[in-house]
């Protein structure tokens, strides 16, 4: 599809979702043109322009392979001159609305082309996106808007329902009302002069004291987490944007793939658990980035018989040896890599290609860039096999967390390692590193955990769950199925009797389905440790006690009672209650 003159009054909504529509070219070729992968020598040239960000890669891309198809959405598809074009037109727009260096800049809009457009848009104003999902609970999304102080928000009509009752000051801006702005090449204030130093993005993540908390990332941080990244992998040619915008693993997808001329594929949040659309979009893919449980997903429905992968790239929770091993039975053509990274380090910080006869499955060894270290408890530095805190340095870290210089300062620390004034930061993940100098991920310091590859702060939960009313105490754990797949359990002392279904309701309107506790136990009394803490040991043991589970409505027909033993029978789960909910 060509851009000029495109009109966004050819925008549409069909089945809910976005369409760019062209009349002069209705039927787009759907035929693929495999991208040359992106000399990797030339990106690195960049390093020499000391200002350089990840914008100005992509235009090097613009200028050599203006045609080149860089989105791809269904049956329809921006070239990397129609998204230049387009996200200059927003970036001048949002210029005038007063957008420019480290003014952080909320995008709300579920996957589309108009979202990559959004973020180009917002960089190229000078800007800092800040990625919110529309899916979240509108609680949450003002916390964040709060936390942002943002005067402008980036939106489409279809989901800026979820930004009513925010302040009046805040302007909404949506992406149906400036379709003439993007379409006419008007005089607007000139783009941005930004630096390396300049806020890039904002990536908000769960925080133990019951608010998500934003890190800050800036342009030398991404740029460099990039370059690693082409210069790793060689760059990505058809990568689908698995992760949700508001995990910087879709920025890995993101501009993995527009900084090496790659096409990036998008499609609903829908069509990525449709085994039925799954089917026709993964043969077009060369490269595969998600987490293990959604690869676990794809095996599972047998998705990957027809797929002409050359990377499957995963990352962002523990790789199963199971998983390991059905993928060399199943996609054995495609190289196997595990990515390891928290977001205060930007995206990626170790890596490693898996092979099938490895003993150990670990993180690998740090990118270009980074540093590793493992620490005791005292920061001395601990030998081989010996397991401790990891604490990462070099270009990945970043500026710390948003309106919180006090948790800055715990988790971002001096580095005792180096001459020149650098930080290192402490991951509270417990690694070892083996005598050949990878590194092995065995768990956490704290309690923070990973489910479904969602990093979330067992803390913040709690928190929600005792604002509610009638909820005097709660405590929140991981456990594990039969299989190891974790789920959360949560453990309520009521000031009055409550169902699971109101509890579950009233949470969901503070965090995100996938933050929802699965099984609920209420206590009349906690377990305590010999120092009056709550004994989470003990409470592992009594949420196997299925009998305590809130609301046990007895299955009390005829229907009722062999359909729960069918379920009981089909997922590892006991107990099963006429209430509960399948999706949970
Ligand atoms: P996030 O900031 O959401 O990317 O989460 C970062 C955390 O996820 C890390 O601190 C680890 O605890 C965990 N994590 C990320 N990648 C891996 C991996 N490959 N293996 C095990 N844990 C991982």
């Amino acid at each position: 599809m060509r851009i000029a003159p495109m009109s966004w009054a050819d925008y549409e909504h069909s089945n809910g979702r976005q369409r760019l529509v062209n009349e002069a070219d209705p039927t787009p070729d759907l035929s693929l043109q495999k991208n040359q992968t992106f000399p990797t020598e030339r990106t690195l040239a960049h390093n020499g322009s000391a200002n350089a960000t990840v914008i100005d890669l992509i235009e090097i891309i613009v200028n050599e392979s203006p045609e080149s198809e860089a989105l791809r959405f269904g049956a329809y598809s921006l070239t990397f001159k129609e998204l230049d074009i387009l996200s200059t037109r927003l970036a001048r727009y949002l210029r005038s609305k007063g957008i420019k260096e480290e003014i952080m800049v909320p995008v709300c809009m579920d996957r589309s082309l108009e979202m990559i457009i959004g973020i180009l848009g917002v960089l190229k104003a000078g800007g800092a996106f800040v990625p919110i999902d529309p899916q979240h609970p509108q609680s949450r999304i003002q916390k964040i808007l709060q936390e942002t102080d943002a005067a402008v928000v980036l939106t489409h009509q279809q989901t800026s329902g979820k930004l009513a009752g925010i302040k009046n000051s805040v302007e909404i801006i949506e992406w149906e009302k400036i379709e003439s702005v993007l379409n006419s090449p008007a005089e607007l204030p000139s783009t941005s002069n930004r630096v390396p130093e300049h806020l890039a993005y904002v990536i908000f993540t769960s925080g133990s004291t019951g608010t998500p908390k934003g890190v800050l990332v800036e342009h030398r941080q991404l740029l460099s987490a990039t370059q690693a990244r082409i210069s790793y992998y060689g760059g990505f040619s058809n990568v689908l944007l698995v992760p949700a915008l508001a995990f910087d693993a879709s920025l890995a997808a993101i501009f993995g793939s527009l900084c090496s001329g790659g096409c990036l594929f998008i499609c609903s949040r829908e069509d990525l658990q449709n085994p039925h659309q799954l089917a026709q979009l993964i043969p077009q893919l060369d490269t595969l980035l998600c987490v293990p449980s959604y690869y676990r997903f794809l095996l599972e429905e047998d998705l990957l018989k027809n797929a002409n992968l050359s990377k499957v790239i995963l990352g962002g929770e523990v790789i199963s040896p199971e998983l390991v091993r059905r993928h060399f039975e199943v996609n054995s053509r495609a190289l196997l890599y595990n990515e390891y990274g928290p977001t205060e380090t930007t995206i990626w910080a170790t890596v490693e290609q898996i092979n099938p006869n490895d003993q150990h499955i670990t993180v690998g060894h740090p990118i270009e860039g980074v540093e590793a270290y493992i620490l005791d408890p005292d920061g001395k530095l601990l030998e081989d096999n010996i397991i401790g805190e990891l604490y990462l340095g070099g270009k990945g870290v970043t500026r710390g967390y948003l309106n919180d210089p006090h948790k800055t300062a715990e988790s971002f620390i001096d580095n005792p390692f180096s001459s020149s004034k650098s930080r290192l930061y402490k991951t509270g993940d417990l690694c070892y590193q083996l005598p050949d100098g990878r590194l092995m991920f065995v768990g956490r310091t704290d309690d923070q955990v990973k489910i479904n590859g969602y990093r979330m702060e067992v803390g913040e939960i709690e928190s929600a769950l005792q604002r509610l009313e009638g909820v005097r105490q709660a405590a929140v754990i991981v456990k594990k199925r039969e299989h190891g797949t974790p789920y959360l359990a949560a453990f309520v002392q009521c000031t009055k009797k409550l169902d699971q279904q109101s509890l579950r309701d009233n949470l969901r309107t503070q965090l995100p389905d996938y933050m929802i506790p699965n099984i609920w136990v209420q206590l009349d009394n906690f377990p305590l440790t010999a120092n009056g803490k709550i004994d989470r040991q003990a409470l592992q043991a009594l949420g196997n006690n299925q009998t305590q589970i809130v609301s046990v409505k007895r299955p009390d027909d005829s229907i009722e009672n062999p359909l729960i033993n069918l379920w009981q029978y089909h997922l590892p789960v006991q107990n099963i209650s006429v209430e509960d909910d399948f999706f949970d």
